[in-house]
C-alpha cells in the first residue's frame, strides 16, 4: 500500500586525508543485521559499546545507540559490516525507490548532514563511482527501454533548481555569462499545490542527455566555501525528473491510460550551525537563511513525527515557513514515499550526534502515497 513511514538510512563515509593526518579516532560501529548505528565519545577498542575502561568524564558523551532501517557502513572494509559502496547502496534504496516510480508513485530521496558528512557523494558522486541520482538515470532508461512496446510510451522531463538564501534558482536555465541569476517565484496551484513558476523543464530521451543536465546544473549549482570543506555548497539542491507512461490503443490511435510520478532527489545544505564554520558577515547571513529553511524542516519532521500518534496537529504543520518544506510539503508529508539518507562522518561526536537525533525523528513521518493514474477511456 502507499501508507507507510518514511525510511531512514544513515550512512557513514571513510576518514578524509585531512582526518587520518590529525589521528582522528573512529567513534562509530555499526550492526548492519539490526540497522544499530553506535556513537562512541572516544577511541573504544573494536566494535564494543561497552563503557568499560573509558575515562569517567567522558561517560556523559556516549555511547549513543539508534536503531534505523538501515545503518550503512562505508567507513572501511576492516570490521564485520559489509562495506557498502555505491552499487550497495543502488541496491539498497535506489531500486527499490524505482521500482514505486513505475508503480506510479511519486518518490523523494533527502541527504541529510554536516558539510563534508557525504551527502553529494551520495547523491551525484564521481565519474567512477555514480552517486544514486546517475545510477537511477540510468536504471530507469534500461527499464523505459525494456518495458516500451506498440502500446506503451514513456516521457521523461528533468527539472533541478537550488534554494540559496531562502530563492529558487533555475539550475538549468539558459544563462549569459553576464546576466545575474534571476530568483524564480513560489505559487501555488489548487490541484498540484507549490510549485516553482517559470522553472524551466526538459525532455531527455537517454542516459546521456540526463547525465549532461545533471553536470550543468552542478556546475551552475551556487557555492561558497567554508572553513570546514572548501567545495561543499551551502544551498539546497532538488532534482526531479517527471516520469509519465502512456498506453494507448493502436487500433483507435488514442491514449487510454495515463500514469504520472515524479522521481525527486533533494541535496540538502550542511546541517551544522553557523558559528562552528567560523562564519561571518554575509556568510552569516547566508548560514541564517539556510538555518531557517532546515530549521524549519526539523520543526515541519518534528509535528510530522507528533502527530503520526495523533492526527490533530497535521494543521499546524509550518510548511509555509520556509521555501524548502513549502515547495516539498508533497514529499514530506504527503502523496510520496520518501527517504532520508542521513549522512555521517566517523570521527564528530556532537555533529554526528545531532544528524543522527534529527534522522531518528524522521522514522516516524508517516506518508499517504498514491498511485497517480488516469484511465482516460
Ligand atoms: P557533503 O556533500 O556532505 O558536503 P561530500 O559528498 O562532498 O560531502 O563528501 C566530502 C568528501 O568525502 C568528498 O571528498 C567525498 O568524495 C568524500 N566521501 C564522502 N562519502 C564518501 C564515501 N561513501 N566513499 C568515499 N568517499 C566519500
Ligand atoms: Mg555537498
Amino acid at each position: 500500500s502507499g501508507q507507510g513511514n518514511v525510511k531512514v538510512l544513515v550512512r557513514a563515509r571513510p576518514f578524509l586525508q585531512r582526518e587520518i593526518a590529525a589521528g582522528s579516532p573512529c567513534l562509530l560501529s555499526m550492526n548492519s543485521d539490526t540497522g544499530t548505528t553506535t556513537l562512541h565519545s572516544e577511541e573504544f577498542p573494536g566494535a564494543s559499546s561497552t563503557l568499560d575502561g573509558f575515562p569517567l568524564q567522558n561517560r556523559t558523551k556516549g555511547p549513543r545507540e539508534f536503531v534505523f532501517d538501515e545503518s550503512l557502513w562505508s567507513v572501511d572494509e576492516s570490521t564485520k559490516n559489509p562495506f557498502v559502496g555505491q552499487e550497495q547502496l543502488y541496491a539498497t534504496t535506489g531500486k527499490e525507490f524505482l521500482d514505486h516510480s513505475f508503480s506510479g508513485y511519486n518518490t523523494c530521496i533527502f541527504a541529510y548532514g554536516q558539510t563534508g558528512s557525504g551527502k553529494s557523494y551520495t547523491m551525484i558522486g564521481t565519474e567512477k563511482d555514480p552517486g544514486i541520482i546517475p545510477q537511477t538515470c540510468y536504471d530507469l532508461f534500461q527499464r523505459v527501454k525494456r518495458m516500451t512496446t506498440r502500446t506503451t510510451a514513456f516521457t521523461v522531463k528533468v527539472t533541478f533548481f537550488e534554494i540559496y538564501n531562502e530563492n529558487v534558482y533555475d539550475l538549468l536555465a539558459p544563462r549569459t555569462t553576464t546576466s545575474q541569476p534571476v530568483p524564480l517565484k513560489v505559487r501555488e496551484s489548487p490541484v498540484d499545490g507549490p510549485y516553482v513558476k517559470d522553472l524551466s523543464s526538459h525532455a531527455v530521451h537517454d542516459f546521456r542527455e540526463v547525465e549532461e543536465l545533471l553536470k550543468i546544473g552542478n556546475k551552475q549549482r551556487a557555492t561558497a566555501a567554508t572553513n570546514m570543506n572548501s567545495s561543499s555548497s551551502r544551498s539546497h539542491a532538488v532534482f526531479t525528473l517527471n516520469l509519465k507512461k502512456i498506453e494507448s490503443d493502436p487500433v483507435l490511435d488514442e491514449t487510454t491510460e495515463e500514469m504520472n510520478s515524479r522521481v525527486r532527489f533533494v541535496d540538502l545544505a550542511g546541517s551544522e550551525r553557523a558559528n562552528s564554520t567560523g562564519a561571518s558577515g554575509s556568510r552569516l547571513r547566508e548560514g541564517a537563511n539556510i538555518n531557517r529553511s532546515l530549521t524549519t524542516l526539523g520543526r515541519v519532521i518534528n509535528i510530522l513525527s507528533e502527530s503520526a500518534l495523533s492526527s490533530k496537529k497535521k494543521d499546524l504543520v509550518p510548511y509555509r515557513d520556509s521555501t524548502l518544506t513549502w515547495l516539498l510539503k508533497d514529499s514530506l508529508g504527503g502523496n510520496s514515499k520518501t527517504a532520508m539518507i542521513a549522512c555521517i562522518s566517523p570521527c564528530d561526536y556532537d555533529e554526528t550526534l545531532s544528524t543522527l537525533r534529527y534522522a531518528s525523528q524522521a522514522k516516524h513521518i508517516r506518508t499517504r502515497a498514491v498511485v497517480n493514474q488516469d484511465i482516460i477511456s
